[in-house]
Parts: structure tokens; C-alpha cells; sequence
């Protein structure tokens, strides 16, 4: 990047919005302009939870004007989804096929969460330029496929791109969820042995191991219950030799 322009808005922008990203990495997508060509970016999107496509992954192109944020991106699907065609730009509200709905206020972050929000449509919502229909086994059917699909230009899958979150589905939903480190190995074991870097996104898997040590600590202090329990029953005892001693 050292041949840019860093006075022309445009770079300013794209430089700043990657930065932005950067530091604010989420679970769903994960995008990044080329190094040798901010004005190309290459993303790998989750597929949305609750559709045929939940579990896929998909890549795609995004390719930004020179009078980027006044004209809106193109976007350019690689990977085969079933929902939309490879290879050619797609025809949603905030691509180059629909400027005039294009805000500059927008960035490269609206324009992913919009493309996952148009997965699910069918019907007449669905139709336009780059978009097609295929049965739902299709696309369960790529999406499966989606996650081991290798970008020619980054040269690694999907999956490396885009690793699934830590833990279970319940934690998908929840968006504000710091997303797993995308340089992490997808290996538990791996990742337990290494020490935890100071700023590292892993540090909330080294937390847990200590709490529950010390909740078994607090398990062993207690006294078993067969100690309450004998305890229970002397004290039941002699209050039946107080009372029979009384009455
Ligand atoms: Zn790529």
C-alpha cells in the first residue's frame, strides 16, 4: 500500500473502515481489503442461522469505485450458494445497480449485513440481477461444501477465513459476543497448551479453566451429605429422649 494516495478521500475512507473492522471483528463475516488493491475487499460471510444456507460460508468480492463512499460498491459472489450466481454482480439496493438508494454514510459493514439479510428472500423480493433459485437440498447442499471452498486470490478456505465460534449455536445469536480469534488453529488442545497472549481475543477459554477449580475446591470443603445427614438423625434422636423423658 505504499504507492497510495493517503490525501485522496477515497483511500481515506476505505483506510479508515478497515481499520474500524479491524478492531471490530464480528463472528458473522470477516473482510479485509487486498493488500496490493484497497479497492477490491474479499469477505467471508456466515450463512444465516435458521436457513438452508445456516453453516455455510460464503466469499465474495468487493469491489469499491474511485468516488467511493458517493457511489455505492459492487458486489461479486465466488463461492457456489444456490442463492446467488458466481461471478457476476449482484443486483441489491446498495450495489452499483441501484445507486440512487446508495447513501455515502453507508460503508462496507452495511453493505455485508445487507447481503446476509437477502439470503433468505424468495419470491418476488428475490429476483433481480445475479440472483437464482435453487431447491433448498441444493443449498444445504453447497452450504456444506461452502466451508472447505478456497478462495484463488487468499488461498485459504472459508473455514480458515471464518472459524466457527467457540462453543455452541446459543452464542451465534448473541452479536455483541467477542468473535474466536481468527489466527487461532481450530484445535481446542492447541489452544489450551499454548500461554494465552496478553491481548489475546482467546483469553475468555483460559478463564474458565480456574473457575471451575475453584468450584471444586468449594465442592471438596463442604461436608459430604452423608455427614448432614448423620447429623440429622442424632439431633432427631435425642430430642426423642428429651421428649421421652419428659412426658
Ligand atoms: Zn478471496
Amino acid at each position: 500500500m505504499a504507492g497510495l494516495n493517503k490525501n485522496n478521500s477515497a483511500v481515506k475512507r476505505i483506510l479508515q473502515e478497515a481499520r474500524e473492522l479491524a478492531n471490530d471483528p464480528s463472528p458473522e463475516y470477516s473482510a479485509a481489503p487486498l493488500e496490493d488493491d484497497i479497492f477490491e475487499w474479499h469477505c467471508t460471510l456466515r450463512g444465516p442461522a435458521g436457513t438452508e444456507f445456516e453453516g455455510g460460508l460464503y466469499h465474495f468480492r468487493i469491489l469499491l469505485p474511485a468516488e467511493y463512499p458517493f457511489r455505492p460498491p459492487s458486489i461479486m459472489m465466488l463461492t457456489p450458494s444456490g442463492r446467488f450466481e458466481t461471478d457476476t454482480k449482484i443486483c441489491i439496493s446498495f450495489t452499483s445497480y441501484h445507486e440512487e438508494l446508495w447513501q455515502p454514510a453507508w460503508g462496507v459493514r452495511t453493505a455485508i449485513i445487507g447481503l446476509q439479510g437477502f439470503f433468505p428472500l424468495s419470491g418476488k423480493a428475490a429476483v433481480g440481477i445475479g440472483s437464482i433459485e435453487h431447491p433448498i437440498v441444493e443449498r444445504k447442499r453447497l452450504a456444506q461444501l461452502s466451508r472447505t471452498w478456497t478462495c484463488p486470490v487468499c488461498r485459504e478456505p472459508n473455514l480458515a477465513l471464518l472459524p466457527d465460534p467457540v462453543g455452541t449455536s446459543s452464542e451465534r445469536s448473541a452479536p455483541s459476543e467477542p468473535p474466536a480469534p481468527v489466527s487461532t488453529p481450530n484445535n481446542p488442545d492447541a489452544a489450551l497448551a499454548t500461554p494465552p497472549a496478553p491481548n489475546s481475543l482467546s483469553s475468555p477459554q483460559v478463564v474458565d479453566p480456574p473457575r471451575a477449580q475453584v468450584l471444586q475446591v468449594k465442592r471438596q470443603q463442604r461436608p459430604p451429605i452423608l455427614l448432614d445427614t448423620a447429623i440429622c438423625l442424632i439431633l432427631v434422636l435425642a430430642c426423642g429422649i428429651v421428649f421421652r423423658r419428659m412426658f
